[in-house]
């Protein structure tokens, strides 16, 4: 294995477990370095500290070892079996097809596999690669993620679908099927149905980390007027209707968003009149709004609104003028489910930008819940980046 030495005093973050080098630590390289090579590390007076994958850029090495593994499949069957316990015991195991068929098994950092994401949809994986190092594993994964689940659940898995294209786009790879081929995957969360489109969807094709935010609006539902902003799936509609909504109203700028969210609602509510679908953009719909059609329940769950740090404090008035927009129109006794996904938007940050729109829109607001990212999204307590989704339920006076 190739080896990295740090300059002095760069190990510290190293010795409490930080899953990250950057660049700048490194102060020499025995060999040449390629992305995606397997890297030991040591500090400036030579002890080992990490192994991992190293790639050129500010994050130089992603760590997948403090006690000097060796990279193979045996390891990747340690890490996947690991994490295939914490999702036992969060409760999301043994697969029951009547009541829930999809978790995800590998969230990066969090399940101490830098850079690698797994999704599971009964008997489908789907597995998607942020760094090169990950990406030239794929195989191996692959096959250690059939033989953990197997083991670990007495799972067979028929299908590994590997999805990088657009996690890796400096990168030539082409997304295909690792093992098994296509099929119509129909994924079942607390008792509902999803089509999963992971061939053309976004991300693994279906946002696996709202599954408790969903439910909880479906315990709210009961007799309102939903709108489900940026419905993507229409998961949140789905619960929606379950709840007992009077009508539930899903907004996407997407077209192939809106053909999903009706196929899903068809699936769960067949010729169901309470809902309806509009393909359209956030901001003109919330505008249009009439008073006497007025949504008592609205779900704002944007995209990512920054992706890096320079795009903060755009993203921070971004989330102020998109809650305004929405509180403002809310009558009196109204619930507002309100989410950021942006990494680099904290808790704090977040609940400061809807303040804001709390206060132009001059209400009286309290706050009933907050809410994040599920535990099949875990947050490694020595990477504290890892904490990205977050939330607010409204009460709307
Ligand atoms: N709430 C969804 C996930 C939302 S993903 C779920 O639970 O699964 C974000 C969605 O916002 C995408 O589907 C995207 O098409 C949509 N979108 C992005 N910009 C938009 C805009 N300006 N107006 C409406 N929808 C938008």
């Amino acid at each position: 294995m190739k080896q990295i030495y740090l300059k002095r005093g760069k190990e510290d973050s190293l010795g409490r477990f930080h899953p990250w080098i950057f660049s700048g630590a490194i102060h020499h390289v025995e060999g040449k370095l390629d992305d995606g090579d397997t890297v030991r590390v040591f500090t400036s007076e030579g002890n080992y500290i990490a192994t991992g994958h190293f790639q050129h850029g500010s994050i130089a090495v992603r760590v997948l070892s403090f006690d000097d593994d060796a990279i193979d499949d045996a390891f990747f069957r340690r890490r996947i079996a690991t994490a295939l316990e914490a999702r036992k015991a969060a409760g999301l195991l043994p697969i029951d097809r009547d009541v829930n068929t999809c978790f995800r098994l590998i969230h990066g950092e969090g399940d101490n596999l830098p850079g690698l994401i797994i999704d599971i949809y009964g008997g489908t994986a789907v597995m998607q690669a942020h760094s090169i190092g990950m990406h030239h594993a794929r195989q191996v994964i692959a096959q250690a993620l059939r033989e953990a689940m197997l083991q670990g659940a007495g799972h067979t898995l028929e299908t590994i679908y590997y999805k990088s294209e657009t996690t890796l786009p400096f990168f030539d790879t082409t997304d295909g099927f690792l093992y098994g081929k296509e099929t119509d995957t129909i994924a079942v969360e607390n008792g509902l149905k999803f089509h999963i489109d992971y061939l053309k969807g976004q991300k693994t094709g279906f946002f696996i980390d709202q599954r408790d935010n969903r439910a909880l609006v479906g315990r709210y539902a009961h007799g309102r007027r939903v709108l489900n902003m940026f419905c993507y799936t229409g998961g949140f509609s789905v619960y929606a209707m379950r709840g007992g909504a009077q009508c539930v109203h899903s907004v996407d700028s997407s077209e192939r968003a809106i053909a999903v969210t009706r196929d899903n609602i068809a699936l769960n509510f067949p010729d169901d009149k309470r809902h309806e679908a509009f393909c359209e953009d956030a901001f003109a719909f919330l505008g249009n709004i009439r008073k006497e059609e007025a949504y008592d329940l609205v779900i704002l769950d944007p995209p990512a609104f920054a992706k890096h740090r320079g795009a903060l404090p755009n993203a921070l008035k971004g989330y102020t003028r998109l809650n305004q927009k929405a509180i403002e129109r809310m009558p009196a006794g109204s619930i507002l489910f309100t989410f950021s996904c942006s990494q680099v938007v904290t808790k704090d940050q977040f609940r400061t930008a809807v303040f804001s729109a709390a206060a132009f829109a001059r209400r009286r607001v309290r706050i009933l819940h907050q809410l994040h990212q599920p535990a099949d999204h875990p947050i490694n307590i020595y990477h504290p980046e890892g904490e990205y989704l977050k939330g607010l339920v409204l009460y709307i006076e």
